[in-house]
């Protein structure tokens, strides 16, 4: 691969001005007149100035990493969703203002060259958010870091609402081509499916495996980079693309195939075609298993070509290097490497397996059973015979382990077992990361308890060291001094600037909350933003808001658990109540709702559809037009995201208790100043204890509550019938009140409420969420306590630094060390 060699010379630092760089490339990388560049000129030209200036950076980092001798930590995700990067490099590397001084000539603003950049939505939601946020936190502390990945050529599908129903189409970020990421067409691996496993003796007689045959598909490196925040250190995302081992078969080419030879090429391509839309929910499909077993065996090639180059025994491996597994999607990565070291470099199993025990470390992000991943052990004997038989010898040996410490318990076994027995035999892919890693992760308190007390519980008592909480958190950069320019201003002012990569300094504002100018100030901040979200609203939905109204705002991937469902009821309540009570003073309120639903999740989408009719509905009434409006913004993204969250005065947090494994979506919110309603779930309990009880609002069941009340029968149609308000807000869905002459529209709803069991404890926290909804816009129209909450909000959280998180994993897992 294109990297630079130890012994290169340093290249001679540029010394010209940004924007005559990107002018030079405007004519020169781009071919284009650059004598009066327009928008687009501008935006192009920019990039690769600012690229030229991360790469000299990056090149001598590399050089750095070798003489160094460093630990290396090789971060394996299926997802990461970085945002758009113009406006983040130009930050981290310092160049702000040179790029307004270049701008201003053409008069442009950034916002405006923002418009022009595609966002790589290389991920669905929280788990590929927060690898980008990691591998931020991990250049700025500079840190031996590699991010490995997919380059999907079609990113999660752009949500659009067409009759209020959620559409989906191609997302082709990468039609007008993309600088921010490097090909290197040079020194392409070649990655095996399918095929056979032959058996051969080696001179001291050891039973060897040679896996022979099959497909090959070639995989070529796309290079993303990561700039840390102004130390000079850029690390590197490598992405990887499949590409066809032979341009065209040539046997049927010559038999006058010529498109028969073509379709062979696409079929190779289709690996890394598009990312897999589903979150929290495994497909299952064969072509889902090939992407995680290309992007991994590529990754594991790097690795140990690199660390061939170092000369050193094999014991080393893990000495030198660890490799973080992003959830179970890259566990493959374990039987993988015990491949190369057994049947490549022909070292025996125990040694091997040692080597791997101590190199991986594996996240779980996900408690919901439908969520662990599993694969057909049919599917995996056929496309990957050898990690199959790799895979077997492992559980055999670690089942007789099991055996032998725990005889009194004949179960067990069978319940760790990496293969479990139903009418399909399936592996288990958390049990496979959990045997073969030395560390595992949850990623809240609460999770990693749950993690312990159920999920895991059986390995809890056979790995005991292995445990341990990494409570996620997200960078500052982006999440504050990026998204919120006008509340960043304020902070520096009265912080210095610090506090951009130390966040914890942000409690120094804790006791500005009783100064009063400060107090207006920071209203004026929010106010600025919440008129700027105002605008977009009115351009996109064509609807005006107010902007003194609450903004209360529940962004994120739909999905039952999130309970989104138990927002827009309470919504219908607030307009049932309004109508019948037309002289009542009420808080104006605006309820704000953006997300993806799968698209095979009909549930979801029948969600997303029942809040675009009630949204219809509301809107169009004169009665509450003034007090209440919804609004659902489409094709929730980073970038959306980042116009919410300094926006955003209510957080909605509302997942049922035992189900959201950390959330990152509740800490953005909070740090820009915004109050969270929430339950008592992932990382909001830790939220409530940064920032203080009184400056949160948590309510409804606990995890426990809720399993209790299973035990004990729960029977939603007990709450129908007793709370009066809660039936006609059922009935109406149940009715064609929404969707005039469809009754049944919604009915798939109403029924997984009642008949169905309301799997979700949706009805059961109903009263509780509606009465904290009333406090809370009782206190909202109380300014100086709403505002002084505000500020302690962000003020507490300087915890949820994505810094503090890697700091940990650094600490406590990885054992790496900055080089800067
Ligand atoms: C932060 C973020 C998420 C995760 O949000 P949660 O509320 O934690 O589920 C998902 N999507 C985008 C675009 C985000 O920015």
């Amino acid at each position: 691969m294109n990297e630079p060699l130890a012994e290169s010379e340093a290249p001679q630092a540029r010394n010209s001005a940004l924007g005559e760089d990107a002018l030079w490339h405007i004519l020169y990388s781009l071919g284009r007149d650059n004598a009066h560049p327009d928008k687009h000129k501008c935006y192009w030209g920019l990039v690769l100035a600012v690229r030229d200036r991360m790469l000299e950076k990056w090149a001598s980092v590399q050089r750095q990493y070798y003489e160094n001798d460093d630990k290396r930590l090789y971060y394996l995700s299926l997802e990461f969703l970085p945002g758009k990067f113009l406006r983040e490099n130009l930050l981290s590397l310092g160049l702000e203002s040179e790029a307004h001084t270049f701008l201003r000539k053409y008069s442009f603003s950034l916002d405006q060259i923002m418009d022009v950049e595609c966002e790589p939505g290389l991920g669905n939601g929280g788990l590929g958010r927060l690898a980008s946020c990691y591998m931020d936190s991990m250049a700025t502390l500079g840190l031996p870091a590699f991010g490995y990945g997919i380059r999907y050529s079609y990113g999660l599908f752009r949500q659009e609402i067409r009759n209020g129903r959620q559409v989906e189409m191609p997302d082709n970020w990468l039609h007008e081509g993309n600088h921010w990421l490097i090909p290197r067409p040079h020194g392409l691996y070649p990655i095996r499916f399918y095929g056979t496993v032959h058996e051969w003796q080696d001179d001291d007689g050891t039973l060897r495996h040679d896996w022979r045959g099959g497909d090959i598909v070639m995989a070529m490196a796309n290079d993303m980079y990561v700039p840390g925040y102004r130390n000079g250190h850029v690390n590197c995302i490598r992405l990887w693309e499949a590409r066809p081992h032979k341009e065209f078969v040539l046997s049927s080419f010559n038999a006058g195939d010529y498109i028969g030879s073509v379709q062979e090429k696409i079929k190779d391509e289709n690996i890394s075609m598009v990312l897999y839309p589903s979150d929290d929910a495994p497909e299952g499909k064969t072509l889902r298993l090939k992407q995680q077993y290309f992007f991994v065996a590529a990754t594991m090639r790097d690795l140990v070509r690199r660390f061939k180059k170092l000369n050193k025994p094999w014991d080393q491996l893990p000495e030198k290097n660890v490799v973080q597994l992003n959830e179970t999607h890259p566990s493959i990565a374990i039987p993988e490497l015990m491949r190369i070291l057994l049947d490549e470099e022909l070292i025996c199993w125990e040694d091997s397996w040692f080597i791997c025990q101590k190199l991986f470390a594996y996240t779980n992000h996900t408690i919901l059973p439908e969520a662990l991943e599993t694969w057909p052990v049919e599917l995996m004997e056929r496309l990957l015979p050898r990690h199959m038989q790799i895979i077997y010898e492992i559980n055999r040996r670690f089942l007789e382990d099991v055996r032998l410490h725990f005889r009194d318990e004949p179960d067990l076994p069978s319940r760790v077992s990496l293969i479990s027995d139903g009418p399909e035999k399936v592996v288990r892919m958390s049990h496979l990361a959990i045997v073969g890693s030395f560390s595992i992760n949850g990623v809240s308190a609460l999770h990693t308890q749950i993690l312990r007390d159920r999920v895991f519980h059986d390995f809890i008592r056979i790995f005991p060291d292995r445990f341990n909480n990494k409570t996620n958190g997200i960078t500052p950069r982006r999440w504050l001094r990026q998204c919120n320019v006008s509340l960043s201003w304020l902070l520096s002012e009265h912080l210095g600037c610090d506090w951009v990569t130390d966040l914890d300094q942000l409690e120094r504002i804790r006791e500005l909350a009783d100064d009063e100018e400060f107090r207006h100030d920071w209203e004026q901040c929010r106010l600025t933003n919440k008129k700027r979200l105002a605008d977009h609203i009115e351009k996109r939905n064509g609807i005006t808001v107010n902007p003194h109204s609450i903004f209360d705002v529940q962004a994120k991937r739909f999905h039952e658990y999130k309970r989104q469902l138990l927002n827009v009821l309470h919504i219908i309540s607030l307009y049932n109540h309004l109508r019948k009570n037309p002289e009542v003073m009420m808080q104006p309120r605006t309820f704000i709702f953006g997300g993806k639903a799968a698209p095979s999740y009909w549930m979801a989408k029948d969600i997303i559809y029942l809040i675009n009719c009630v949204a219809r509905r509301i809107n169009s009434d004169p009665h509450t037009r003034n007090v209440l409006k919804v609004i659902f913004l489409a094709n929730y993204n980073i970038s959306l995201s980042q116009l919410l969250v300094p926006a955003t005065d209510v957080s909605e947090q509302i997942s049922t208790a035992g189900y959201e494994a950390s959330g990152t979506g509740n800490m953005k919110f909070a740090l820009n100043g915004a109050l969270t309603i929430g339950t008592r779930d992932g990382a909001n309990i830790e939220i409530g204890e940064r920032v203080g009880q009184d400056n949160i609002y948590l309510f409804g069941l606990c995890e426990q509550e809720v399993l209790d009340m299973r035990n004990r029968g729960y029977d939603p149609w007990e709450l129908y019938k007793n709370d009066g308000e809660l039936r006609e807000v059922l009935d109406m869905i149940n009715s064609d009140e929404f969707t005039p002459g469809n009754p049944t529209a919604f009915s798939g709803i109403f029924n997984s409420l009642l008949s169905g069991g309301d799997r979700f404890m949706v009805l059961a926290d109903y009263r509780a969420y509606a009465e904290t909804h009333q406090r809370i816009a009782h206190e909202f129209g109380d300014r100086e306590l709403w505002i002084r909450k505000s500020i302690l909000n962000t003020a507490g959280m300087g915890f949820f630094s994505s810094d503090r998180a890697v700091r940990e994993y650094m600490d406590d897992i990885w054992g790496v060390k900055p080089d800067v």
